[in-house]
């Protein structure tokens, strides 16, 4: 059998043994064949391919050079120990530092021989050095051979032998025996339509490919494979708890939507806003129960489309609410909700945290007799005593506030779980919410209603702050209103805070009583007392809001037109694009100004040129996603979704999308695979998620 092949273990390949297994096992996790050859190259280099000492020096990456070795020294004791090397060929000379490992470098570069070197040149002064370079005998027989594996290894591995060397010594040797017994874990009809590499030529190539080109499609094979099983796990499981949660049927476009649709629509949907609004009202007449998240960038439209779907769940006698994770969220949407559904008679309601007993409890009895049909609120909603008469929509407004625990109290509203909608404005990349949102329908707008001017963006050196003071005098002095934004990280507050007090009390100074009026809203700061000066700038009382970022979710005042960002490298990519979006809501051209020292790591300089050039979110998104990778975007606790040991979600969407697609069709046509061509898949299936649990825990 071609899979008992790669169940052997370690041990018996020959030139492991014992001592060598046990190593593999605790340094890279390998038991078995199987485990080893899934450890793949993490860099190939070109063994005819050199880079000049003097053209090295100025190149910004790692190159690989061949020479020798002129001196070597070695300084220092214990801990401070350091190996020096002169490094030269016929063009120049270059310093090797090693500070670990020395016992094993040592030997090898007193060797009397030509050696090839791979590392990143440094300056020091007039100096360059490299630090830690691969480094091993130059072997002219090799170089015929093209590309050469290099693995990853440590220094218990190193000691043994098992170096990158020592390493592709044993695939070789394992390679070889590999012929003919590696079994397929992909149907035929997939392969096919795919065009992809047998899985057995492969595992070959990955680590020893003939050609780039080679190389490219043993990639590409292995890469669709791991997202495809990933993929075909997560809609598996949607399926399988789809299947067991029944949800309302709203089969009736009604007298709610129809009227609301062709009388009170404040002004045409975008195309977008349409084509998601059908999504809904498709997703909730199947008789399952929704689960959609709706990504749409800030300013898109997303109140609408909530306001149309919870008049269909109104048209099929069920009642809808709204969860707004801020008081003041909470309250515009009230006003929103209630401008636009008041002429048509529906009963709106709010109920936060500071609704008084008398209309709280006012509010239960309609609520729980059906005569209030909507409502919207903070977390005040969940709580047990609040009783819904018909509970059958729930949106859920910015929902990285909200825990699944609260989720999960929204479901025992009614006897069924509700239809859940929630809404973000934070952008996620494509890939990612494919991965983490799996089990999600996702429906985007991604389109801006017509004849909004974009927000001009500006980046200023701190020197420029005067200028840019008397541009916000200008602009108060046309009538409109500015935010000013610290940024609040929480290991330095009392920096941060500092810095926010400084500010405030400098900007006081510019902009003096009584011709101008100043809010300031902290974390520090009471929620009432917040909510109060938050208010003063919302009615147009204050001109100015000087604030930490506890005002980046949803706030809505259409006069502000101006936002500036103190320290704007302090603050990441979607903190950046959400201040943003707190501006460029009325009529008038909004600017967005970010501040910043003189000083700018590549990341914030990056960050700020992004974004000075774009303001579509997604796009933003993305480059988010390339500068700080997956994990970091989306939280330490689902990393154990990122385990992938090939694919790569920041570079292979067009992989990702693909294996989607395939997934989804297969399952389509067959959901339990059951037929006999996806038999394969099937069994590999069960490997996968008995491997990877992660796979099925997230949502
Ligand atoms: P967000 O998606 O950020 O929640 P909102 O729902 O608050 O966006 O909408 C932003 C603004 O755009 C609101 O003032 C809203 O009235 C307006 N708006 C929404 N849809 C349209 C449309 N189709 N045409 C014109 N303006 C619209
Ligand atoms: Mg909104």
């Amino acid at each position: 059998m071609p899979q008992d092949f790669l169940k052997t273990e370690i041990t018996f390949l020959k030139g492991v043994g014992p001592g060598r297994a046990q190593l593999l096992n605790e340094e890279l996790g390998c038991f078995t064949y199987y485990d080893f050859i899934h450890h793949f190259p993490f860099r190939y280099v070109d063994k005819s391919n050199f880079t000049k000492v003097r053209e090295a020096f100025g190149f910004n990456g790692p190159v690989q050079m061949k020479g020798k070795i002129s001196s070597v020294t070695e300084v220092g004791a214990g801990r401070k120990k350091r190996l020096t090397a002169t490094f030269i060929d016929d063009s120049g000379q270059v310093e090797l530092v090693w500070f670990k490992g020395i016992k094993w470098v040592k030997p090898l570069i007193q060797k009397e021989a030509t050696f090839i070197i791979y590392g990143k040149v440094t300056r020091f002064g007039k100096k360059y050095n490299i630090a830690h370079p691969e480094i091993e005998v130059f072997d002219p027989e090799n170089v015929k051979s093209g590309l050469q594996p290099v693995y990853s290894s440590g220094e218990k591995l190193t000691s043994k032998g098992l170096h990158s060397k020592g390493l592709e010594k044993l695939m070789r040797v394992l390679v070889a025996l590999s012929k003919d017994k590696i079994g397929e874990t992909l149907s035929a009809e997939v392969i096919d339509q795919y065009r992809l590499m047998s899985r057995e030529e492969a595992l070959q190539q990955i680590h020893f490919p003939k050609s780039q080109e080679q190389l490219k499609r043993a990639q590409v094979r292995l890469k669709f494979e791991e997202l495809f099983y990933m993929q075909l796990a997560l809609i598996k499981q949607k399926l399988i708890s789809q299947r067991k949660i029944k949800g309302f049927v709203f089969s009736e476009i009604g007298a709610h939507f129809n009227t609301f649709y062709n009388n009170h629509l404040p002004f045409e949907l975008t195309g977008a806003q349409k084509r998601v609004v059908k999504e809904i009202r498709k997703d909730t007449a199947t008789g399952n129960q929704m689960n959609r998240l709706l990504q749409g960038d800030v300013g898109s439209g997303k109140t609408l489309v909530s306001v149309l779907s919870m008049l269909v769940a109104l048209d099929n006698g069920f009642q809808a609410t709204i969860l707004a994770p801020t008081e003041i969220l909470a309250n515009q949407h009230f006003e929103t909700v209630k401008e636009l559904l008041d002429p048509m008679g529906v009963k709106v309601g709010l109920l936060t945290g500071s609704t008084k007993t008398a209309e709280r409890k006012v509010l239960h009895e309609d609520l729980e007799n059906g005569s209030l049909q909507i409502l919207i609120g903070t977390h005040a909603i969940l709580e047990d005593k609040v009783k819904f008469k018909n509970l059958g929509l729930a949106v859920i407004d910015e929902q990285h506030r909200f825990g699944v625990a609260q989720r999960g109290k929204l479901w025992l509203k009614n006897t069924h779980p509700p239809h859940i909608l929630v809404m973000t404005a934070t952008p996620i990349p494509r890939t990612l919410a494919m991965t983490f949102y799996g089990d999600l329908d996702i429906s985007v707008i991604d389109e801006l209603p017509p004849g909004r001017k974009p927000i001009k963006t500006l980046h200023y050196f701190d020197n420029k702050r005067l200028a840019v003071f008397q541009f916000l005098e200008d602009e108060i002095k046309k009538g409109r209103q500015v935010y000013i934004v610290y940024p609040l990280i929480e290991e330095s507050e009392k920096l941060d805070y500092k810095d926010l007090m400084d500010g405030f009390e400098s900007i006081s100074r510019r902009f003096p009583k009584p011709r101008f009026q100043i809010s300031i809203v902290h974390g520090r700061m009471k929620p009432a007392d917040k909510d109060y000066e938050m208010n003063l700038f919302a009615k147009g009382k204050t001109q100015i809001l000087v604030a930490t970022t506890v005002i980046e979710v949803g706030v809505n005042v259409p006069n502000a037109s101006v936002m500036v960002i103190e320290s704007a490298e302090k603050f990441g990519l979607s903190t950046l694009h959400q201040l943003r979006g707190r501006v460029g809501r009325g009529a008038e051209q909004s600017y967005c100004v970010l501040m910043t020292g003189y000083k700018l790591s590549e990341d914030g300089k990056k960050r700020m040129e992004t974004m000075v050039r774009t303001n579509d979110g997604f796009e933003i998104a993305e480059v988010d996603l390339r500068m700080r990778g997956p994990g970091d975007i989306m939280g330490t606790q689902q990393s154990g979704m990122l385990d992938l040991k090939i694919a790569d979600l920041a570079k292979d969407n067009q992989l990702l999308n693909a294996a989607r697609i395939c997934a989804t069709e297969l399952l389509d046509e067959d959901s339990d695979l059951t037929n006999k061509r996806n038999f394969i898949i099937r069994a590999e299936l069960q490997v996968q998620m008995k491997k990877r649990t992660n796979w099925s825990r997230i949502s």
